[in-house]
This record gives C-alpha cells, structure tokens and sequence, in this order.
C-alpha cells in the first residue's frame, strides 16, 4: 500500500486465482488476449484520506463478444470510481446539492453529475413497476415560470413515475407510450391534474377509461387569481384615502371569521357594509369552496350551478371567465364527490422538486434537472455492491 499526504493507493496484484470474466456478458473466460494500461478508480476514503485502486485489466478474448476489457467486482466496466463511492455520493446526492456532494467527496460538480445520472440510468432500468391507479400529472416551472416541466406521480404509492421537460403535447407523449405502455394505460382507472388541455387531450387519446380529475388546487388557484383580479382593477379605482383603509383590512378577508378579534371584526364589517366589488369577490369564492365538502353527488352539483349563476350575476368580469372555465370543465370537476383525490398527496414531493430547483443554480439543463427530480422523487434502486 502506497500512502501519500493527499492520497492512498491500493495496487491489486491479481483477482484471486479464478479466471477473469468477459466484461459484457460476465462468463468466465479462460483465453486472455492482452494486459491493458494501468486504471485506477477512486473508492471510497480511508483514514481520512482518499484511497485509490491500482489495477492492469486484462482483455479476456470472449467466443461471445469477442474481446472485452474483463469484470472487475469493484466498478462498472466505464466508471471511474468504485460502485461504493458511487453509491455513497448518490446516496448523499438525495439529501444535499450537487455542489454539496461533490466538495464533501472532494469530486468535481461534473463527476458527481455523472454519477446521480448513471444512478438514475440504473435505476429506470430496474425500478419494480407494479400496476397503477391513480396518477396526478403536475407542472413544475423552472426558471421563475419561464420553463414548464411536467411530472406524473403515482399518487397511491406517493412516488414519481415520470419527469419531462416541458408540457407540450409531444413532451408528454413519451409518459403514455414509453412509461406506461398500452396495457397499464387501457387499465388506468383515474388521472388527476390541471385544466391543461394538452394534458387532458393526451389522456383521452391514450387512456380512454380512465376518469379525469381536475386537480382541485388548480381549480382554487384560478378561483384565486379572478379575486385578486378583481382587487387590483378596484385599487386603480379607489381614491388613495380608500386605498389606504383597504390595504390595511384586506388581509381581514383572508382569514377565517372565527379566528378574527373584535375590533378586526369591526373593520370587517365596514369592509362589508361598503358592499364593494371586492367584498363580493371574498365571500363568491367562500362560497365556492363549500363545494368540496358534499357528500351526495346531486347536491354538490346543485350548489355548483346555483353558485355559477350567481357568479354569473356578479357584474365582475373575472368571475364570469373563472364560470366560463368550469363549464367547459365540468365532467372533470363533478367526480371529486365521488373521488375525493387531488395532487396534494403529493405536495410534499413538489416542495422537494422546489428545494432541488433552488439550491442547484448549477443545473444548466433541463437534462440534469430532471435526472435530479427522479434521483430524489422515485424512489429507485442503486446498484448492488458486488
Ligand atoms: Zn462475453
């Protein structure tokens, strides 16, 4: 064993007294043809130091796939460093940064990049795929909402099945006619997720029975954006005086009345009394909301139509599009009675993707971005140590 101050170097004579194995289909081999250059292959530290593998392959002359570098048990026949360093840094690649990872193994950004995408590559291949029933395909953005990636969870096994760059039509594909295939796709029972028509389109296409579900999420965001809507359009109309009490109140509309004291309540009460567009906006969308709480189908659907018409009957102009955008989505939106799912199983995952957007400013691509949203979100499995 060879030692110096950065490094450790353990040259390996020979690999016992057994035959070497060809590379590619791991046969034992007894015909060596050459004896390669010296490798040497990074492995995980000793004493502090980083401990190195010295070693002559030999080139076995294979009947089956002629002649091949021979199987070393340590590494994959292309690494660089042994499965244990690069199961470990995958490992630790979960829960830190590429950055992270790579000056905690002394790596560069580049060979710990490498090695979460061989991980991934590994995983893909061998990952246990059991039937599935309900999937929620969601949008992640990137880039503060310049870049749409699409992700499709398994939303009863919590884990991603898929990740892609961009949400088109044509990115999505892929999903349905290479992650699922046409087995699982005709025996997929529920899809939840956004109004998106691509989405919707793809669905229907390839899974035609399965019930799409509109993330309820969703449908609260946009019910949320014709509220704010409605408040900035109010703003510009209100004298600056007006302004000035709104501003201090309008956050008095989005708690709930019961956690209010007195004198919040008070002000509320004038907010209300000024019977103001935006006061109506407030309690449309409370109102709203009761939808999700029924039980029995008829009534949910009743208390939808009664509340369409009379969002209809507002005089507000966002709340007519927002009704406009239910009703072509109605036979989406109906069946969360019966349901009762929504992407927020998985909201803990989006979080996840969020952090991994943030703290890697390193990734350039969309390539590295996705390898790093299925190494931390799938749940798949590395390599065996030989
Ligand atoms: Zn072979």
């Amino acid at each position: 064993m060879k030692e110096t101050q950065e490094w450790m170097a353990v040259p390996i004579d020979r690999l016992g007294r057994r035959l070497p194995r060809c590379g590619v289909c791991r046969q034992r081999r007894r015909e060596i043809y050459d004896l390669c250059q010296e490798r040497t292959w990074r492995d995980l530290s000793m004493r502090k130091l980083p401990l190195r593998l010295l070693y002559r392959p030999r080139r076995v002359d294979c009947p089956r796939c002629g002649v091949r570098v021979e199987d070393f048990p340590w590494a994959e026949p292309w690494a660089r460093v042994t499965t244990a360093l690069a199961n470990a840094v995958a490992v630790l690649a979960r829960e830190l940064s590429w950055q992270g990872t790579a000056r905690h193994y002394g790596l560069s950004w580049k060979s710990v990049a490498r090695i979460v995408e061989r991980a991934v590559e590994y995983g893909l291949r061998h990952r246990r795929r059991p039937p599935v029933h309900v999937i929620g395909i969601d949008e992640v953005s990137r880039r503060k909402g310049q870049v749409y990636l699409t992700v499709v969870y398994d939303l009863e096994r919590r884990v991603l099945l898929w990740a892609g760059d961009d949400r088109t039509e044509e990115a999505v594909r892929p999903f349905f006619t290479q992650e699922m295939g046409r087995r699982r796709c005709h025996t997929l029972p529920v899809v939840c997720m956004d109004m998106w028509a691509a989405y919707a389109k793809l669905v229907r296409e390839y899974a035609p029975n399965a019930q799409i579900l509109f993330d309820r999420f969703h449908i609260v965001q946009h019910l949320q954006e014709a509220v704010e809507e409605v408040r900035r359009s109010e703003m510009r109309r209100l004298s600056r005086k007006e302004r000035v009490v709104f501003k201090r109140s309008r956050w008095l509309l989005l708690k709930n009345p019961w956690n209010l004291n007195p004198d919040q309540k008070n002000r509320l009460s004038t907010l209300v009394r000024w019977n103001t567009p935006i006061v109506r906006a407030y309690y449309l969308k409370e109102s709203f909301q009761l939808f999700w709480d029924y039980k029995q189908p008829a009534r949910a659907k009743a208390h939808l139509e009664k509340w369409m018409s009379s969002a209809m009957r507002s005089r507000l102009e966002p709340f007519k599009k927002f009704v406009r955008l239910l009703r072509g989505h109605l036979g989406g939106i109906l069946p969360w009675t019966t349901l009762r799912l929504s992407n927020g199983a998985v909201e803990g995952m989006n979080n996840k993707i969020n952090s991994i957007s943030h703290r890697s400013f390193g990734f350039r691509s969309a390539k590295n971005f996705i390898a790093a949203i299925y190494h931390c979100c799938a749940r798949l499995p590395l390599p065996a140590e030989r």
